[in-house]
């Protein structure tokens, strides 16, 4: 694959307190580019970050046809790098683009791209359980014309933040009942950035009223639990985890789908079922409802202390041993090389 690299001259590193960083803020030396023109994917290169010059009528700034990615590396105490699972991503993102009726980037370009800026950037991921480099992908529409129809060109880049892992404290829901985030036949299995504008409106309405996440239920009913916020949601009734099955309202989730093998892998029975409000608010006042928690990319997993619904409050348990601290324990020591990988999850980057 061609590669057109151009090295930064020196580097910002030093510029930057790793011990304060916020989410997202800061990004490393280079930016991987490559621009779909004529009807292909022309020479990707690699460049110092910087701001893009767009023209103001490019459809993404109309439109917003624009998918996007997130995934993490990890450098352990021998300094070496490793992703999770980035063919997920990979071929995440090309299910997204498609459904926005966008091209499909090359497997090739992607993992190489990545691969070489990981490599030119490997100062920027620290070691230590609480670092991490967060890295975006994504694909802007970049034709230069108002009218309503797909862009005839696109630019697909990567960038890279570093990042620490926080503590984000207790997390409280609130399960929607009158906003959705995704409709049958929409857009809600792809990261499409419309569906995250689309959900800072109410999410800000349910931060007003104390809550930290939505749980969002399906657009017809709103009787069935689906996402929490930008993470899938587990439920552990008793001894068994439940998730709801995937659909096209909801984000086939790395993390999601690599926990129900992890519990699987830990005896831990789990069902992928769709899951009531009803029958959680049930398990919830009998004391059958344990735990509830978000898995992502960001926090891996994050436990739910309360939910509300229909202004109706319900705190869970503190459990000493729970299915969340467990499987998040498993799962970010696969992902920093700390324990064995029989699943083969973990990818060098070399
Ligand atoms: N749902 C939504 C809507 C998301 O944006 C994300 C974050 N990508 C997830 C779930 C979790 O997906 P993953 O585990 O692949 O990060």
């Amino acid at each position: 694959m061609a590669l057109h690299i151009e090295k930064i001259a020196t580097s910002k590193i030093s510029e930057v307190d790793f011990s304060n960083l916020k989410f997202g803020q800061v990004f490393t030396d280079h930016m991987f580019e490559c621009d779909f023109e004529n009807g292909a994917w022309q020479t990707p290169k690699i460049r110092p970050y910087q701001a893009l010059s767009i023209d103001p009528s490019a459809k993404v700034f109309h439109y917003g046809q624009a998918v996007f990615e997130g995934m993490k590396a990890y450098k352990d105490d021998n300094d070496e790098i490793w992703l999770f699972r980035p063919e997920q991503n990979q071929e995440r993102i090309n299910k997204s683009a498609e459904r926005l009726d966008m091209p499909a980037f090359p497997k090739e370009y992607f993992m190489e791209g990545l691969n070489t800026l990981l490599k030119m950037d490997s100062e920027w991921v620290k070691k230590g359980e609480n670092n991490a480099l967060y890295i975006r992908p994504f694909v802007i529409a970049t034709e230069n014309c108002v009218s309503a129809s797909s862009s005839t060109n696109y630019k697909f880049m990567i960038i890279c933040s570093p990042v620490q892992g926080y503590y984000a404290g207790e997390v409280k829901v609130v399960f929607a009942d009158k906003y959705s985030r995704a409709a049958n036949g929409g857009v809600g299995f792809a990261k499409a950035a419309g569906n995250y504008a689309a959900s800072f409106y109410p999410a800000k309405l349910a931060a007003n009223d104390g809550y930290q996440q939505i749980v969002w239920t399906d657009a017809s009913t709103h009787e069935y639990l689906e996402e929490a916020g930008t993470m899938n949601v587990f439920f552990r009734i008793n001894d068994t985890l439940y998730t709801a099955p995937t659909s096209d309202r909801i984000l086939d989730g790395v993390t999601r789908k690599s926990i129900i093998e992890l519990a699987k892998s830990e005896d831990i029975n789990v069902e992928v079922r769709k899951i009531s409000v009803k029958e959680i608010v049930e398990a919830a006042k009998k004391g059958e409802l344990l735990e509830m928690f978000g898995t992502g990319t960001a926090v891996v997993i994050s436990p739910i202390s309360a939910f509300s619904n229909k202004g109706e409050n319900f705190d869970l348990p503190k459990l000493e041993n729970s299915y969340a601290a467990l499987l998040k324990k498993k799962m970010t020591d696969i992902q920093r090389n700390l324990s064995e990988d029989k699943f083969g999850w973990r990818v060098k980057v070399q």
